[in-house]
């Protein structure tokens, strides 16, 4: 193991989750956490920054309890969070379909999916939880697909067996997010939520300890600001545009989360990071975006690339003996349905190896042929026509007629702060949910599973964990003459002005391009001991020259996305030197991160239980990360070699 990049300290530990049997955990913390009355609520403020369907359930659920909310996002209405973006479906254990689901086989699938680097009782949490959200999100008047019948529908996703994934065609986010925002509006017509768009947390205030405020930046007027409550939740998304391409929104980032992690939250398994197997390939340098096409088209697609190297030849005709199905071929008991990780690394191992299709050979085929010739073309395009018409906007190529082309992209980050049963950091009044936050998905997080995370986590866990806390408030009132609130301020002023006095000559783009490079090549879908090292040295290099050369235009006190992108991308150097760390100490492979010395003898991860069950919780050091492990324990999965064959 290396420790020349950090040094370890002592050992983290979720206090919170109950022993007991796994079922009754959940029940009895919720009778343990203590309550705070209607008529106290009042007098109680929460911060709740994000608008995403972590933030916007989260901060509609508090305000229909009656706490005062302040909620926050950077976009110019809440319903543009990135959760928008979301095509899929969400996973929820109804057994509908009564093909043998249930909330253990969910628990079950969600463990092992996640390579068994996550904890048993937020898991079997997320299980129970996954059916109060449907039907949720059905009273809020979210369209879900239906049966004709006039059941409920669902569709299969990655590595279950079973049909249990809830959607609205292809935008199932979209939907999710509208009925999250019609119950925030309520509350803000209410007058229990202060909704702030395009405002941007710069600044975690901490005071006697417990996180008590942000600063903020009114993005159109460039006025800093401060708020302050007796709690702040982080409900802030994911960090994958580290990488520059990924297939996130372009504003997602990592800044309030780092920000908090600066002032001592731990961030936990950072380099875990979902390299998502069907989007559109790259065309060219000049791109800064990647597009998804969601897993759901693996119920009806087919994966394949010619059998001979270099074969140039129309898809069409290339014989059926002559194409290498090779996900049916490597695993038949789930054949197209592995999960993203392993899906991922088999194209790459195809492409790798001289197979794959379209410029550059990054590319394997993802054809429909079978499906509309078995279910019709209107079946298809019930199912799939806004995903279809949306590749055929890019590619120029016509989906229904010839077979698409995909290739894997960053997508999904499963690390995030640290949090424990409670969604508590470890900052006392800190509380962090949905993607922004490590808990639920261990090293890979399966298809749909992330929607049901933030709902669950925003609806039904926080509004009743954070009350344990609250309990104690309201706690004393601070100005903004405090000097927690004051150095908070400083903070942010003395780098707005750094970025707009520096005498630069690179745009803040150019770095991040960079940066995004070098962590695709050597923190992507395969890592290295060599790699990684050579990695933290020219992250090094690059972030001193940033320093120096990094050029900002415009002023402070207007609208100016390169200020706002400077301060996006200064974090993101620091974190990506973070997960590269973390991921060298990792010398194991497990779900999404795959060291290249640690596979079985056909090429799949290889854990390492003896030494690695646990989870890295990363604390800010001024010289270098501090490591503390969260032993993990299995008490109803067992651990074993993952396979899906
Ligand atoms: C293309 C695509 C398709 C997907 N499809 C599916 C799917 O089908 N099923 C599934 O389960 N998952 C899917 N996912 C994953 C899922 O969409 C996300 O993980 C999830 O929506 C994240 O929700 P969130 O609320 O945690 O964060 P987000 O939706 O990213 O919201 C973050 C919020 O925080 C705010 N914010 C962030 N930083 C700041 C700051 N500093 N100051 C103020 N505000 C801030 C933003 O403004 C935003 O409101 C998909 C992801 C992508 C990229």
């Amino acid at each position: 193991m290396s420790t020349d990049f950090y040094r370890e300290g002592e050992p983290a530990q979720d206090t919170k989750a109950p022993a007991g049997p796994i079922s009754e955990r959940w029940e009895q913390r919720r009778f343990s956490g203590r309550l705070v009355n209607p008529a106290n609520r009042r007098k109680l403020r929460v911060i709740v920054v994000g608008t995403g369907l972590a933030g916007a359930s989260a901060a509609a659920t508090l305000g229909e309890l009656g706490y005062r909310v302040a909620n926050y996002c950077f976009q110019d209405s809440s319903r543009r969070a990135h959760s928008i973006a979301a095509q899929g479906g969400i996973n929820a254990a109804k057994n509908y379909r009564n093909d043998g689901d249930s909330v253990h086989r969910l628990f079950y699938d969600t463990v092992k999916g996640g390579d068994f680097r996550s904890r048993e009782s937020n898991v079997h949490r997320l299980a129970e939880v996954s059916t109060e959200i449907i039907d949720q999100c059905v009273a809020q008047g979210v369209p879900f697909a239906r049966e004709y019948g006039g059941l409920l529908d669902n569709r299969s996703f990655g590595g279950a067996q079973v049909s249990r994934t809830f959607y609205a065609r292809g935008q199932t986010g979209q939907q999710l997010l509208l009925g999250a925002y019609q119950a925030l509006q309520r509350q803000v017509a209410a007058g229990t939520v202060d909704l702030h768009t395009r405002h941007e947390m710069l600044e975690l205030i901490i005071a006697d300890g417990k996180a008590r405020g942000i600063v903020v930046r009114d993005l159109v007027t460039g006025e800093i600001s401060t708020e302050i409550a007796d709690a702040v939740v982080l409900a802030t998304g994911g960090y994958g545009n580290v990488y520059f391409l990924s297939t996130n929104a372009m504003g997602c980032n990592v800044t309030a989360g780092w920000r908090a992690h600066r002032k001592g939250a731990y961030f936990a398994n950072p380099c875990y990071t979902q390299i998502h197997p069907t989007c559109i390939p790259q065309s060219g340098e000049h791109q800064s975006k990647l597009t998804l096409m969601s897993e759901s088209l693996r119920n009806d697609g087919r994966v394949w690339v010619p059998k001979q190297r270099g074969d140039d030849r129309h898809p069409a005709d290339i014989p059926e003996d002559e194409r290498d199905y090779y996900l049916e071929r490597r695993y038949p008991a789930f054949g197209n349905l592995v999960p993203r990780d392993i899906a991922s690394r088999a194209a790459k191992v195809v492409c790798d190896d001289g197979h794959g299709v379209g410029p550059g050979g990054l590319g394997v085929y993802l054809d429909f042929a079978g499906a509309v010739e078995r279910l019709g073309r209107k079946a298809v395009e019930a199912k799939y026509g806004n995903l279809f018409d949306m590749y055929e906007r890019i590619t120029g190529e016509n989906p229904y007629e010839r077979p698409m082309r995909i290739y894997p992209a960053v997508h999904y980050t499963m690390g995030g702060l640290w949090v424990d049963y409670d969604l508590s950091s470890n900052i006392p009044g800190l509380f962090v949910t949905g993607e922004a936050n490590f808990s639920d998905h261990g090293a890979n997080r399966l298809g749909a599973s992330a929607l049901m995370q933030g709902l669950s986590d925003g609806y039904f866990v926080l509004p009743n964990t954070i009350s344990d806390y609250l309990a104690d408030g309201p706690f004393e009132a601070l100005d903004e003459g405090h000097e927690a609130v004051v150095a908070a301020r400083k903070e942010v002023d003395d780098r707005i002005d750094f970025f707009l006095n520096n005498d630069g000559d690179r745009t803040v783009d150019s770095f991040h391009r960079e940066l995004g490079k070098i962590m695709w090549e050597y923190c992507g879908m395969e890592r290295t001991d060599e790699g990684l090292r050579k990695a933290i040295g020219l992250i090094r290099g690059l972030k001193d020259e940033f320093w120096r050369r990094v050029k900002v235009t415009g002023k402070a006190e207007e609208l100016n996305q390169q200020l706002e992108k400077a301060g996006r991308v200064a974090d993101f150097f620091e974190l990506g030197e973070l997960m590269c760390i973390d991921a060298l100490h990792r010398t194991e492979s497990c779900g999404g991160h795959f060291r290249a010395e640690s596979q079985t003898e056909d090429g799949e991860a290889k854990r390492d239980d003896a030494n690695f069950s646990y989870v890295a919780a990363w604390e800010f050091g001024e010289d270098g990360p501090v490591l503390h492990k969260e032993a993990l324990e299995f008490e109803y999965v067992k651990p074993t070699q993952r396979s899906y064959k």
